[in-house]
């Protein structure tokens, strides 16, 4: 459909299919043209679509690259009967996407307080949001350390997360001093590897901390974001609240702050 005959929400606008990169049977990323005159802040997520019968079809995504990067970045899941995702996943390059032009969101460095240390806890496409994160000079200016944990069930679901790392320092902003300032941990549930079982259990064993040879959690010095199943958060959520981590919001900053990484 020719993008002249639509009449689009105000709210929207297509945008270019750059790159898709498939890494594994269920996971997809792909990079976009930016409209002219969007601005979001790292880690926002914004509504992202495409049209079926001349109607825009949307989901929530988080961008998955930094605020000031020319394109946008995503990451994304395929259901198999998915509305959009079973379309989404057959994109290619110069194919048109709608892309939402009200970003939103909690997991932004503005609705922490101050800290020493950064954690950002994933699982699955929740590592999306803190891909932009990790790319934004910003959240170096306000945390000394950040500490990145990523759980996935099987291992080829971590591959997005580590290339992510892998090449952190080819980043034109933050790539000389990035990698030397983030702890990465990669956790699998459902397969034998390196680290095993959900980042709960690895909190509450301590596994995390001393694998990473880092301090436990301190909720004076600490700041903490989630972004994962709703299963996930509240699990994290009960622990950290249990050692004084507060929850903030884009009203009120505090310690820690969580996004579900989708809708069940
Ligand atoms: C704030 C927010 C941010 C989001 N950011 C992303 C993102 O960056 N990348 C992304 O892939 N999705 C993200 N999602 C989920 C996304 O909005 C859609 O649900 C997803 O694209 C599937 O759309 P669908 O129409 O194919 O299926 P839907 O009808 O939306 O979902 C069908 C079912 O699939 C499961 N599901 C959906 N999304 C996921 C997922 N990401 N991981 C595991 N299971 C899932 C759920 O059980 C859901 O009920 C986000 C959701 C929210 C609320």
């Amino acid at each position: 459909m020719e993008p002249e005959a639509v009449n689009l929400p105000k709210t929207l606008t297509l945008e270019k299919v750059q790159d898709v990169q498939h890494w594994t049977e269920t996971l997809f990323s792909f990079r976009t043209t930016r409209p002219s005159a969007f601005r979001f802040r790292s880690g926002e997520f914004i509504m992202l679509g495409l049209l079926k019968n001349g109607k825009p079809l949307l989901r929530a995504y988080s961008v998955a690259s930094p605020h000031w990067d020319d394109g946008l970045n995503f990451y994304s899941i395929k259901v198999q009967d998915g509305p959009l995702t079973s379309l989404l996943q057959h994109i290619k390059p110069t194919d048109e996407i709608l892309i939402g032009k009200k970003p939103t969101g909690t997991l932004v460095i503005d609705n922490l307080i101050p800290a020493k240390r950064l954690f950002l806890l994933s699982t699955g496409t929740g590592i999306a949001p803190f891909a932009s994160l990790i790319r934004d000079p910003d959240t170096y200016d306000k945390f000394d350390r950040i500490i990145l944990t990523h759980t996935c069930r099987n291992a080829k679901e971590l591959r997005y997360g580590e290339h992510l790392l892998d090449t952190l320092d080819q980043d034109p902003l933050v790539g000389e001093f990035a990698r030397d300032r983030i702890k990465y941990f990669a956790s699998c549930t459902r397969e034998d590897y390196v680290n095993s079982g959900r980042i709960t259990t690895l909190m509450e064993s301590k596994e995390l901390f001393e694998k990473l040879s880092i301090e436990d959690l301190n909720s004076e010095t600490d700041a903490i974001m989630i972004c994962g199943s709703m299963g996930m958060i509240d699990d994290v959520r009960k622990i950290i609240e249990n050692v004084g981590f507060v929850e903030g919001s884009n009203a009120t900053p505090a310690s820690y702050v969580i996004e579900k990484a989708f809708a069940e």
